[in-house]
């Protein structure tokens, strides 16, 4: 089974790294779902195994496999572990680990007294070597000199194979794998047990949600070396390392998970090892990939169906289509309208502080009981942005105005109606609610919670709120690309001249400026003739232009229905009849990649399925998830006898609190979708409307129209 996400991590064994992003902490590159992430810093192992936790559970739950690296040695030599718990299994002497290593968030760890524990298995000195102190912990020698590794090997055959210097027993001086390895195992070996994870190549990784790998970055130095614009090497190195594996194709991953030397199931073994100039070309190649992550078979259908119900059809493009564009950061001011790429937390509370939300007196509340209430003032006052610096003591008041921080001894306020001031005094009458006419800090928003969701259309009130919680900026999909293409020798311009036989083309208007109503951009692809190969050399355009294609025309399976033969030509087509009216088949299908919306050409066919089917995909496509439009019941202003079978469309308004139809449900009649506001929606099977009867009404404006 593929993965959908890959994830590099380069450990530490260091201290709390600095706020401001910086080299020897941890570093996580993410290729998520074909999207490229920016790198995750993370200033502690903690905050890595928070985050990590987190990410493994959503990628679950959004039906995602992942990929994790670790850039540390999952085994040892052949022996060591036996040596120590008395079983060659290497997942035994993680959870051993586990059980002894302490760490806390400031860095401070055990690491060298359980390495004089682990080298007190072992006869002579060492296998473990490398001290910050010449003194302290002697049972771990400073200098590897005199230590004979003869019970288990210094390195394991991975690291002969990938020829790496690093040796898991050295602690200290660069490279520190041997610490590395004691801090990052007893994180794995919690992950692993909270999460459905498989240890490769430890355990069978062809079934489970995420799969850890050991990955080693030396692999890919010469790509990285070649990157110049970011002096973040850690950065660098996960960032192509996590694209490296994502652009490996199927059978070139599977093949480096397969090659694996003859002690990996006691020593492990570093993906790639012997695949380096695989991996090298992967991480160079990446950046100009945009997202694939459609395949071709995605508008499959069950085989043996013969008119698939619009439902169905729906389910399918739902559960198959996922995000196909890119991510990028923007301005808040200019965020308005695009899809946001990933979960936006609150950094800070709303509001940060406690304040007060009227103009009046702040007082200690617990000193105020029933009856009349003369406090004296102290001196000095809270405004909004200048906050009162002092103590204001129990049984004092204070001056505050709306939106100051509520100064220290203060959690009540009592309004400027209600009070009476002089001689340096403040009267007014009890009980008042501890608390009142305040604001408490994070009631409206807490520090860390998702302020707003990843796939969202962000609204000028999301910007306000994205501000409120510390943004200045987000993280948003670029705008999905849509090639419109009209098709049909009759079709020309509008307005051009027309010859016997020709008709205006009145489909790319209408869809073009539908999409861009979507939210989308659309590129127009001009009208291509009833010839297979000036077609295809519009297709190939088209693909080359935009992340999706929307065609009109043609789509059926006649002599001159070109799109649907070229389509199956190409392998990834399927006409799909969908029990619709109005609406002839769909050519659903793929070019070169692209996803192709072959409409039928008749333009109230055309509107229809694009409201119906191609709108709420492109949304999928867009990062916006899927939406379907709202509608709601109505009484009907009009007879009609429906036969089952087929889901029906008929253009409607609202009059007088009724839905009135169309006079002709003629799909050439291109004067009743002007005339429409929206769509009268007929369930699959057969109905008698009377007038009155409730009808599903679904306004253009459901439909962002
Ligand atoms: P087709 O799906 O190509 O068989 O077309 C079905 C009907 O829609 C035919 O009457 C076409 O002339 C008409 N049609 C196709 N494309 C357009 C267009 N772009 N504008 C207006 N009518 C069209
Ligand atoms: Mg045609």
């Amino acid at each position: 089974m593929a993965f959908d996400t890959f994830v590099v991590v380069d450990w530490s064994a260091g201290k709390r790294a600095p706020k401001r992003p910086s080299k020897d902490a941890i570093w996580i590159g993410v290729v998520q779902a074909g999207v490229e992430r920016d790198p995750v810093y993370c200033r502690s192992r903690q905050d890595a195994e928070a985050w990590l936790s987190a990410f493994i559970a959503a990628e679950a739950k959004a039906q995602r496999r992942v990929m994790i690296g670790f850039d540390f040695p999952f085994g040892y030599p052949r022996g060591f572990v036996e040596r120590v718990t008395g079983s060659a299994d290497p997942l035994v002497f993680w959870d051993w680990l586990e059980a002894r290593i302490t760490d806390t968030e400031a860095g401070e760890n055990n690491r060298f007294e359980i390495a004089e524990q682990l080298n007190a298995c072992f006869d002579g000195i060492g296998p473990f070597w490398g001290k910050p102190s010449k003194t302290l912990w002697p049972d771990v020698p400073y200098r590897k000199d005199g230590i004979v590794y003869a019970a288990c090997a210094e390195r394991r055959q991975a690291d002969l194979a990938a020829k790496a210097a690093s040796s898991c027993f050295q602690l200290a001086f660069p490279p520190t794998v041997g610490s590395q390895v004691l801090m990052g195992l007893p994180v794995l070996s919690r992950l692993r047990r909270l999460h459905d994870v498989a240890v490769w190549p430890f355990e069978d990784h062809a079934t489970a949600q995420t799969v850890f790998v050991e990955i080693w970055p030396g692999l890919i130095e010469t790509a990285v070396k070649e990157v110049s614009d970011d002096p973040i090497r850690d950065r660098v190195q996960v960032r192509l390392l996590s694209r490296a594996l994502a652009g490996l194709s199927h059978d070139a991953l599977a093949d480096m998970l397969a090659d694996v030397g003859d002690n990996a199931s006691e020593e492990a073994w570093i993906l790639g090892a012997g695949h380096k100039d695989a991996l090298v070309a992967a991480a160079r190649a990446m950046p100009t990939l945009t997202p694939p992550p459609l395949r071709n078979d995605c508008f499959a259908l069950p085989a043996g169906v013969d008119w698939t119900p619009v439902d169905d059809a729906l389910a399918l493009l739902k559960e198959r289509l996922g995000p196909v564009v890119r991510v990028e950061t923007m301005p808040l001011m200019q965020a308005a309208g695009w899809v946001l790429a990933e979960d936006l937390v609150a950094k800070r509370a709303n509001p940060p502080h406690p304040n007060t939300a009227v103009d009046g007196y702040g007082f200690a509340g617990a000193a105020v009981g029933d009856g009349p209430q003369v406090l004296p003032l102290v001196d000095g006052r809270a405004a909004a942005g200048r906050p009162f610096g002092g103590v204001v003591p129990e049984g004092h008041a204070i001056r505050v105005l709306t939106g100051a921080d509520l100064p220290t001894g203060v959690d009540t306020v009592v309004l400027d109606e209600d009070v009476r001031v002089g001689g340096g005094q403040v009267a007014f009458h009890g009980p008042l609610k501890p608390g009142a006419n305040t604001r408490k800090a994070g009631e409206d928003v807490q520090a860390g919670d998702i302020a707003l969701t990843q796939g969202r259309v962000l609204t000028p009130a999301d910007l306000a709120l994205a501000a409120a919680v510390g943004h200045g900026e987000v993280l948003v999909h670029q705008r999905l690309r849509v090639a419109v293409l009209s098709t049909g020798d009759e079709i020309v311009e509008p307005g051009a001249e027309v010859g016997a036989g020709q008709i205006f083309d009145a489909n790319r208007p209408m869809l073009s400026s539908l999409c861009a109503g979507f939210g989308f951009e659309a590129v127009d692809m001009g009208c291509a003739p009833d010839d297979r190969d000036a077609l295809r050399g519009f297709l190939d355009n088209a693909a080359a232009q935009a992340d999706v294609i929307l065609t009109s025309g043609g789509a059926s399976a006649g002599d001159e229905d070109h799109m649907s033969a070229l389509l199956r030509e190409s392998g990834a087509m399927l006409e799909w009849r969908i029990a619709l009216k109005p609406g002839r088949p769909l050519a659903l299908g793929m070019w070169s990649g692209t996803p192709v919306f072959g409409l039928p050409g008749n333009p109230v066919a055309a509107l229809v399925c694009t409201l119906i089917f191609a709108r709420p995909a492109m949304g999928a496509l867009a990062g916006a998830g899927w939406h379907a439009p709202q509608g709601f019941d109505v009484p009907a202003a009009f007879e009609k006898n429906k036969k089952p079978g087929r889901r029906e469309y008929l253009r409607a308004r609202i009059r007088g609190g009724q839905a009135e139809v169309f006079k002709s449900e003629g799909s050439g009649r291109i004067s009743g979708l002007s005339w429409a506001e929206g769509l009268v929606e007929l369930p699959d099977g057969a109905v008698h409307v009377k007038n009155g009867d409730p009808v599903r009404y679904i306004p253009f404006s459901s439909f962002d129209l």
